[in-house]
């Protein structure tokens, strides 16, 4: 049964379109559970989730979807968590993979993995604020998958399912054209040739296909033309994930911050962590910025985001 509380916060939440199912703290839990049917390491896993995230939890599930993501509200001022969504794609192929690798996630900041709240556009590129917000978030996704890609196996299922379908191959040779860059700054235009990288040589890392390899291979061929210095950068990139000092919870938010200086890509300042207050209930906790800042850090918008995504 649904306690009152949970009825309330139902009655908060966005209707959403005929055929969304929305479900909330323990009744999220056991339909999460019902949809991992035959894989019991990852109904484990949804067990822990929901121990620590409780009523935060906020499971929605529909054929709507165009993909499967998961999403941490914050109310930044005061900082509070306000819910850990899961929403899944039904229909797919990939169903209970897909919820796994979302759990997986969410099962970082139980971990001890802080989530970045708070991002610095340096002036004069708050235009492109959007932007590089949304590589911002990319990063840390992507970072998140090579954390968890192993675990994603050890709970017993296919590696080529941990990432849906990929994308149609990109022709870079054609983002040399100047109507492609349109009138975006170097500033922003060579960290997107890095974003392009790291996402194609991450999927070849995680299950995906040799054309990924490919693609990542493009990036760096037409890319570099462009910009000579994506070459070292790109080494320096791949020499970062191998010495893997982000895998460490206390590293993480300077080392995801040095890869984002690296890329181009504007820091976070402000980070923050999940855990369990006395009365078992989840909260957010700021990070003080000494652990994540270098003296240096400049000027500029600050811009606050949620976190979630694929
Ligand atoms: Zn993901």
């Amino acid at each position: 049964m649904i306690s009152p509380s949970l009825e309330n916060r139902k009655a908060e939440l966005p209707l959403g379109r005929p055929g969304d199912r929305i479900f909330l703290g323990v009744e999220a839990q056991h339909k999460i559970f019902q949809r991992l049917s035959g894989f019991p390491l990852a109904q484990q896993l949804s067990r822990e989730v929901y121990d620590f995230y409780g009523n935060h939890l906020v499971y929605i599930e529909s054929t709507n979807f165009s993909s499967t993501i998961f999403t941490l509200r914050l109310h930044h001022q005061p900082l509070l968590l306000k819910s850990a969504e899961i929403q899944l794609q039904l229909g797919t192929n990939r169903t209970a993979e897909a919820l796994a690798h979302e759990l997986l996630h969410l099962h970082l900041f139980i971990l001890g993995f802080p989530l970045g709240e708070i991002v610095q556009i340096p002036f004069p590129f708050d235009h492109y604020a959007q932007e590089f917000l949304g590589m911002c978030h990319w990063v840390l996704n992507l970072i998140q998958h090579e954390l968890n890609y192993q675990s994603f196996v050890a709970l017993g299922f296919d590696k080529n399912h941990f990432l849906g379908r990929s994308d149609d191959p990109i022709d870079y040779r054609k983002r040399l054209s100047p109507e492609y860059q349109n009138g975006y700054p170097a500033q922003v235009d060579f960290p997107r040739w890095c974003m392009d990288y790291l996402r194609h040589f991450f999927v070849a890392r995680h299950g995906g296909d040799e054309n990924s390899l490919d693609q990542a291979q493009d990036v760096l061929t037409w890319g570099s033309r462009l910009y000579p210095q994506l070459r070292q950068v790109i080494a320096e990139i791949r020499k970062w994930f191998e010495i893997g000092a982000f895998k460490v919870p206390s590293q993480y938010p300077n080392q995801v911050n040095f890869l984002l200086e690296l890329m181009g890509i504007p820091k976070f300042i402000g980070w923050a962590r999940l855990e369990l207050s006395y009365q078992k209930t989840p909260v957010a906790v700021r990070l003080e910025p000494k652990l994540f800042l270098t003296p240096e850090c400049g000027r500029g918008g600050h811009w606050e985001t949620p976190l979630g995504t694929h």
